[in-house]
């Protein structure tokens, strides 16, 4: 059967070539809200109410530009990277970098020593910005990679709690951090006078490096160039939802996941809309930023929407603000959004509908490829339609030449001009992952009905997704086979669907089968194994849905993990539970 591709239903758009920042700030691009005055604001801290303007947006970005080249020297194409929990620092960071022409690497706020010591190194990052509570983690990276303290320190800004922004002579300083340069010292001494440009074929080059284990493997910097950007934004805009002028967006995702990164801290340039920052996920406090900031969209994960449908928290604010939830990054099943717009909708009595609208995507897509319309049929469990300038095949062969008949599963493939420039420094697996003629291949198997709405169904890549966080399995391997009384292991995910997530449960052989015999000595290795991950990962990549000891790993005879069989066996384990 020859190739089928299917184009977007959409109708496509004309991308300019050009840097993020000169679209966000510069751009002549007419659908864009260039023309918003600079004094409405633009992020919103949801816990103090402080509040940045656009146009102090753009103003601290020129002159943090200006300070990472006259005090660090930076240069076009240099790396910083950014540790930190959501705050209202970050638009001023990544933007302040941008515009000096540094690529942003985005590090997970809860990665340990070890897991940020790889992506400072493999990145190749020169500065860091990271918040007093990161710092002693990063001084345990620089001394993890042998770099000395004062070398270090020389690479470090931090994002001081003050939220002053351009330091006075008496502004106090935190005891531990008191010797390092602070955000507001780089401030306020000059500015850019333009940003660094990226016009034409320079638009193509690398911007911000997430991380993704991709298909197989362990993470790698995925690069995202400027183009890409500008495409999602693009393409996105005009299907989300509508954003009208005094809406509001709440940020709880990360801003360190593509997911946040892109969609939250550009939109108040793009959409014009205020984003109101929060640093962490709680129920509480998330429903307590809506009825206080009045919000009207508010982007989430799968198990933000649990918390929606069940808690408690939930009856106790006004939520009647709420027009759309948009969630990402994980499944989102019709059952759960059933739940919850009937739970908020039975609270209304504005008579305001509540749309939830399922997204989905990649880090290598930047992210968002499908969305749920707004208007006209949603068809809840579905991803939606292939947005606008993409085209998309559903691959049966390892070989890439059979497609799948009409409404039949094969895997998803991509080809657009939101689709990653590669792996940084990682040619071979790039070339895995996007084939000559530029198709991306995902790892995930969707279908398509007849009306252009697609499906994923199963996943044909080893990622686990935790709460929307990667896991990748082989990382959790190699913990696990350094253990001395680990011979084997694999490391699956399996389905919890009261959390609506995946949950990491991890098979394991005994070095000395003899001294696991007995079931109370099962028990207690699994619990030592749960440990000894614990005490070397993210918490986001803890066994959450345990440890099994088995006497042997299912292997292909090259060698390959039989996840399939491993997985199957975890769902006759967990059946009834
Ligand atoms: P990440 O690169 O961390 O954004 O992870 C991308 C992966 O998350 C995809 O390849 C999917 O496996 C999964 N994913 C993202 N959005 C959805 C969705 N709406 N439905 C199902 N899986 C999703």
């Amino acid at each position: 059967m020859p190739q089928k591709i299917y184009s977007s239903i959409l109708p496509p758009l004309q991308i300019p070539n050009e840097s993020v920042f000169t679209h966000l700030f510069h751009s002549n691009d007419p659908s864009l809200v260039g023309s918003f005055s600079a004094s409405l604001p633009a992020y919103i801290d949801a816990s103090t109410g402080t509040t940045l303007t656009r146009g102090q947006v753009k103003q601290f970005a020129l002159e943090l530009g200006y300070g990472l080249r006259t005090h660090f020297g930076a240069r076009r194409g240099d790396t910083a990277l950014v540790y930190s929990p959501n705050s209202i620092h970050w638009p001023v960071v990544v933007f302040g970098a941008v515009a000096a022409g540094l690529r942003c690497t985005l590090a997970n706020s809860a990665y340990n020593a070890k897991e940020l010591a790889f992506q400072y190194i493999d990145s190749g990052a020169k500065i860091v910005f990271t918040t007093q509570d990161g710092f002693p983690v990063l001084r345990q990276t620089f001394q993890q990679i042998g770099i000395s303290e004062a070398e270090a320190d020389e690479r470090i800004v931090i994002l001081s709690p003050s939220l002053k922004w351009a330091r006075g002579p008496d502004a106090p300083r935190s005891s531990d951090t008191a010797h390092l340069l602070e955000l507001a010292d780089l401030l306020g001494k000059g500015s850019l006078l333009t940003e660094e440009r990226f016009d034409g074929q320079d638009a193509n080059e690398t911007v911000y490096l997430c991380y993704s284990s991709g298909t197989t493997g362990k993470p790698k910097g995925v690069e995202t160039t400027h183009k890409n950007i500008i495409s999602v934004l693009k393409i996105v805009r005009d299907f989300f939802c509508p954003f009208y002028l005094n809406d509001k967006v709440l940020a709880i995702l990360p801003f360190y996941h593509i997911y946040g990164a892109v969609k939250i801290l550009h939109y108040p340039f793009t959409q014009g809309t205020p984003t109101v920052i929060m640093s962490k996920f709680d129920p509480v406090q998330f429903c307590a930023a809506i009825e206080k900031y009045k919000i009207n969209i508010a982007l989430v994960v799968p198990p933000v929407l649990v918390v929606l449908a069940r808690h408690p928290a939930v009856d106790q604010y006004d939520l009647s603000s709420l027009r759309c939830l948009f969630s990402g990054a994980a499944p989102l099943g019709a059952a759960l959004t059933k739940a919850v717009n009937g739970r908020l909708e039975s609270k209304r009595t504005n008579g305001l509908c509540l749309f939830t609208l399922q997204g989905y995507g990649l880090t290598e897509t930047s992210p968002t490829t499908h969305i749920q319309p707004w208007t006209g049929s949603h068809k809840n469990g579905s991803i939606g339609l292939l947005l606008p300038n993409l085209e998309a095949r559903l691959v049966v062969d390892d070989n890439g030449e059979i497609d799948a008949e009409e409404g039949k599963p094969g895997e998803l493939w991509l080809r657009g001009p939101s689709v990653m420039k590669g792996y940084l420094n990682r040619p071979d697996a790039t070339k895995d992952a996007i084939t000559p003629d530029k198709w991306f291949k995902t790892g995930d198997i969707a279908i398509r009905d007849h009306e252009g709405y697609f499906y994923i169904v199963d996943r044909r890549k080893e990622l686990i997704k935790y709460n929307g966080f990667q896991v990748p399995p082989a990382e959790l391997e190699s913990v696990l086979l350094a253990h001395p009384d680990i011979a084997d292991a694999a490391v699956i995910g399996v389905e919890s669907v009261k959390q609506a997530t995946e949950l990491p449960r991890a098979y394991v052989v005994h070095a000395r089968p003899e001294e696991v015999k007995l079931e109370s000595q099962k028990q207690a290795f699994s619990q030592h194994v749960k440990m000894w991950i614990q005490e070397k990962v993210a918490r986001h990549k803890f066994l959450r849905g345990g440890v099994i000891i088995v006497d042997v790993i299912p292997k292909s005879a090259a060698g390959k993990i039989l996840r399939r069989e491993i997985r199957d066996r975890a769902k006759e384990e967990l059946r009834g539970r």
